[in-house]
């Protein structure tokens, strides 16, 4: 085991706890796993500085961020994207 030390970080999107050893970004006040800050349509490694979260979508079903590619879609073709990726989303809309 590691010793964390007082505070514990979790990830924000996976929301699982982050560990010392893992790689870890900071974005907008949120502590995010590297491996975690990801386009939520194509898995693309995003940087700081280059991704873009949606309001909307974030208010319906959590923090998700885009890349510079995807982060140009409207709303409603990002939701389509995205139950294509994740079929059960299909049913929450
Ligand atoms: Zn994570
Ligand atoms: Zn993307």
């Amino acid at each position: 085991m590691f010793c964390s030390g007082p505070t514990i970080r979790t990830c924000k999107i996976c929301e699982d706890k982050i560990d010392v050893i893992d790689d870890k970004v900071m974005i907008e006040g949120h502590d995010l796993h590297k491996k975690c800050f990801t386009c939520a349509i194509c898995d693309t490694q995003l940087k700081l500085g280059g991704c873009a979260e949606d309001k909307l979508l974030k208010r319906q079903f959590g923090l998700m961020y885009f890349c510079p590619t995807h982060m140009l879609l409207n709303r409603d073709q990002k939701l389509d994207l995205l139950k294509k990726r994740f079929p059960v989303l299909e049913h929450l809309d």
